[in-house]
């Protein structure tokens, strides 16, 4: 990335002045990534209607209100340099900008409205050090400020450091009765809770942190990701 002096948007987010997408220089009225990067993007529109495909990853396995992901995660692409750029090229703040920009697409939607509390999926305390920030955070905070409702970073924590599970086989893949999650911080019985992630694969990661939230009493779950890979 070119070594420029970063920008600030109206609503207080840094961003560099190039495209995370294809490192073009930005230009005005652009932010994050440039026009043509924008208009490729594969947006799903689950929250506009059709949100089964989310829906039949989670059958049988954990019940849920709602559940969206802003975009198809594609092997060669803007989503995937993004996702890229966040998780291991310190750009913090896509979290913050995919997240402003799913709860304005959220505001519109007549679901996701009575969300009360929003958590991030955790990531484990060495991969904290090393990356330097959970990069679901911040993608949680803009959605957590957009629909009205608290963000909680540490209701749920990771006590072991796994593998990623896409970078397993089938017969390698975590047992789900083998949770490395679990409930540290007390939440209201009753609470609706939309659990946020990066991208979702298997579902294994979102569907042993929800079966922790399943343990206080009455509540609802609710599911957004940045990405789904199909
Ligand atoms: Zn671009």
């Amino acid at each position: 990335m070119k070594m420029q002096l970063w920008m600030k948007d109206f609503f207080g987010l840094w961003y560099p002045p190039v495209c995370v997408g294809c490192d073009s220089t930005l230009s005005t009225g652009e932010k994050v990534l440039c026009t043509s990067c924008l208009s490729s993007l594969p947006l799903t529109d689950f929250h506009k209607g059709n949100d089964q495909l989310l829906r039949d990853l989670f059958f049988a396995r954990i019940e849920i209100e709602y559940a969206t992901s802003l975009f198809y995660y594609e092997k060669i692409g803007t989503v995937q340099q993004m996702m890229h750029q966040l998780k291991y090229g310190g750009q913090e703040y896509i979290s913050d900008y995919l997240g402003t920009w799913l709860s304005s697409e959220l505001n519109e939607s007549l679901s996701f409205q009575d969300i009360d509390l929003v958590i991030p999926v955790p990531v484990h305390e060495k991969r904290l050090k090393t990356r330097g920030y959970n990069q679901v955070s911040g993608f949680g905070k803009a959605l957590a400020v957009g629909l009205g409702a608290r963000f909680r970073e540490s209701v749920i924590t990771k006590t072991r450091n796994t593998i990623k599970q896409a970078q397993l086989n089938q017969s390698q893949r975590i047992d789900e009765r083998k949770s490395p999650y679990k409930l540290t911080e007390a939440v209201a019985e009753g609470s609706h809770i939309l659990l946020v992630d990066d991208v979702v694969t298997t579902g294994t990661t979102l569907v042993l942190c929800a079966r922790e939230l399943l343990k206080i009493p009455d509540v609802k779950i609710s599911i957004a990701t940045m990405a789904i890979a199909v």
